[in-house]
């Protein structure tokens, strides 16, 4: 394969050139039938820096059991970062070792770089204003509204991916991909106010799909899925001057504020913060999360398995990682292809399997029922086990380092998204009108791949844990005979004292997976049920909570409401963006009994978030009127005004707050405690 030189890759572009790559062999490996797409190497193969290698490979024993205890609790996981360890192959935990200690002003979240005046640091007592006069206050708030505009942003963005899709599906543009479930979409298109009758899916998706679409703009001015919120809510965010009016638009606005000169209040740009996570939730992610189950179906109750064991030793092993559900649902139709599953037999392989980390994985899992490996702490050791032929990325979450990981074995990463090029992997440029066929490309790539596999180097530890999925909102209404009204009566019975939704990621700064797993236990102890998303969801999974008998974990009385209805205490209802499904359960709670959310039993947490992406999830949970507790500290430490507006004054506002508490059990006191007090202002 020719590479792209860098300066080849700016002055030609690399996606104009794609046509003058003409690619027919990885490492001497035939790749390609005639008309699939062809991929590109960015840039070059890396290869892992090997003064670090040997560094790390001579850290004696004990150390390297020691790291390995208190890194995580996956069992799993343990003998590969044992593994990585000896062998000087890095990973996140390293890193995040090496970067000790953290700026403190950085993570006070008073520094600020946004301007060639500066950089600027507050470091009081005498120097507490940037050189354009920015106090402490105003940084911080312009710090996190950047945050939570990114986080915003990419949801929605991810949003509009599957929108433009449904609407490309409408149009003909592409015939790879079908309607799933063309009631939804019929009930959509009346929410909007499009006439449905006598018009065929295809018509209503280009309706739907062009109306969605005008969200993210201005013009309309206010945002379809914010009525399905309760009443009283819907005031709040009025009355507050919060209610969204398009999506870009609040992203846009967010821009605007934090460049110099702009925005100086820091009420006025946190209250922007609260607007714009509010397009998120209601917005771009809801569409995202309902235009999936129209496309892809909406997810049903389905069993499947979980954790790095789910790899075969004797297949093609292929992994999905990232967010957008269009490239893997393509995936999913290639690996099991007839041409390529002989393929994978030619190649000495007994077949294909695919698997899924993070939540491309939970997209798959809610629908499909493929098999997880596990979430973002995940990553880098699904490929050191030495068994993987390739790591399929579209974007989010994914360590730009995996291709230097990939180096140390024969594993290829395929990125797919023109948004998320990744130096030393292999790029297809994905898009939905020729979806197929690339997926099928990038399949026949890792199949071919299967050859260049060192079995002596294969270590696949454990066995998979079972595992419940696919609770959409339609899949528990329908458990409970067709209306929440049996889950409304057993909480106000008081045999549930409330719901969680428990979200979010890993982060090296809590124990992989211990603050999602001991949080849960410890409130299905107290009687509240769980519903969780992303990486808080797969770590109960990992940790067997999203089976029925995890039931015998629960309090006496969820755990009799568990056995009856065969749940398990802790249900899993999708992917990152699929908190929107959250948003909705709390609304029709609201709905039903004509409440705001903000008077309903139920909390949110993120014992373990990282990302952009969290913040603006946090930050629409507590706009939407949910109590919610951090697990890791935001960087705003630095101004006690910012501090007091988010966990005090936001309560006079939007009648919900944020807390912060790291420990997991503790957490589930202060959430008990909210519980009971909502239960009391409803006099249940
Ligand atoms: S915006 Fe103000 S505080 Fe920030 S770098 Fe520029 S001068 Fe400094
Ligand atoms: S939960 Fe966090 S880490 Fe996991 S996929 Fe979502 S944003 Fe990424």
């Amino acid at each position: 394969m020719r590479k792209v030189p860098p300066e080849e890759y700016l002055t030609k572009g690399l996606y104009t050139t794609l046509g003058d790559y003409q690619i027919s062999s990885v490492d001497g490996v035939n790749l390609m039938a005639e008309e699939e797409s062809k991929p590109v190497l960015v840039r070059e193969r890396l290869d892992v820096c090997e003064l670090d290698r040997a560094r790390m490979s001579l850290l004696n024993p004990a150390l390297i059991a020691q790291k390995m205890a208190e890194r995580t609790i996956d069992e799993n996981a343990k003998p590969l970062i044992e593994m990585a360890m000896k062998e000087g192959i890095e990973t996140v935990w390293d890193r995040f070792e090496m970067q000790q200690p953290p700026c403190k002003y950085c993570e006070a979240g008073i520094s600020c770089s946004r301007c060639t005046m500066g950089p600027c640091r507050i470091i009081p007592p005498h120097r507490i204003r940037g050189v354009c006069g920015a106090d402490a206050d105003l940084i911080v708030s312009r710090n996190l509204l950047d945050t939570i505009a990114t986080g915003s942003a990419a949801h929605s963005d991810h949003g509009r991916d599957i929108v433009e899709t449904l609407y490309l599906v409408g149009t003909g543009k592409t015939t790879d991909y079908g309607i799933a479930d063309p009631d939804k979409l019929r009930l959509i298109a009346k929410e909007y106010g499009i006439e449905t009758a006598g018009k065929s899916a295809h018509e209503l998706a280009a309706t739907v799909g062009s109306a969605m679409l005008e969200e993210y703009g201005m013009v309309k001015n206010t945002l379809q899925f914010l009525n399905r919120a309760p009443k009283a809510t819907r005031e709040m965010w009025d009355k507050l001057g919060i209610s969204p009016r398009g999506i870009d638009r609040e992203v846009v606005d967010c821009m605007h504020r934090i460049q110099m000169g702009v925005g100086a209040d820091y009420v006025n740009i946190l209250l922007q913060g609260l607007r714009c996570s509010l397009s998120d939730g209601w917005g771009g992610s809801m569409m995202g999360t309902d235009v999936s189950d129209v496309l892809f179906g909406t997810p049903t109750i389905k069993s499947s398995r979980i954790n790095l064991g789910v790899l075969r030793e004797d297949h093609v092993n292929i992994a999905v990682h990232g967010h957008n559900p269009v490239l893997s649902e393509m995936v999913v139709k290639a690996v099991a292809d007839p041409e390529l599953v002989a393929l994978a037999r030619k190649n000495g392989a007994k077949g294909i399997n695919l698997v899924g980390l993070c939540c491309t994985g939970s997209e798959l899992l809610m629908r499909k029922g493929v098999p997880m490996t596990g979430n973002h702490l995940n990553q880098e050791l699904v490929i050191t086990t030495g068994a993987l032929e390739a790591m399929i990325v579209d974007y989010q979450c994914i360590f730009p380092s995996l291709p230097r990981t990939a180096s140390c074995f024969h594993t290829l990463i395929i990125s797919t998204s023109a948004k998320a090029t990744i130096p030393g992997s292999y790029f297809f440029d994905f898009t939905p009108d020729k979806g197929f066929l690339t997926a099928k490309a990038i399949v026949r790539m890792a199949v071919e791949n299967f050859k260049n596999r060192n079995p002596k180097r294969v270590l696949i530890p454990g066995t998979p844990v079972p595992l419940m999925t696919g609770f959409s909102n339609e899949a528990i209404k329908n458990a409970l005979g067709g209306s929440f009204k049996p889950l409304i009566d057993l909480i106000a019975a008081g045999k549930i004292r409330g719901a969680v939704g428990i979200v979010g990621c890993n982060n090296p700064h809590v124990k992989h997976d211990y603050g999602h797993v001991t949080l849960s236990k410890a409130l299905i102890k107290k009687n509240i049920l769980c519903v969780e998303t992303g990486c808080a969801a797969i770590a109960s999974a990992k940790a067997g909570l999203l089976m029925p008998d995890a039931a015998a974990l629960a309090g006496d009385d969820l755990r009799a409401v568990c056995e009856a209805l065969k749940i398990p205490p802790v249900l899993h209802m999708g992917s990152c963006v699929d908190n929107s499904r959250i948003l909705v359960l709390a609304a029709e709670l609201g709905n039903a009994l004509n409440v705001p959310i903000h008077k309903l039993p139920i909390a949110g947490a993120a014992p373990e978030w990282y990302s952009q992406k969290a913040v603006s999830i946090g930050a629409y949970f507590v706009a939407s009127g949910v109590y919610t507790v951090l697990g890791v500290m935001p960087h705003i430490s630095g101004s006690s005004a910012v501090v007091s507006l988010l966990t005090e004054g936001l309560k006079g506002a939007v009648n919900a707050n944020f807390a912060v508490e790291p420990d997991p059990v503790k957490a589930a006191d202060l959430i008990a405690a909210h519980i009971e007090k909502k239960r009391t202002g409803l006099g249940i």
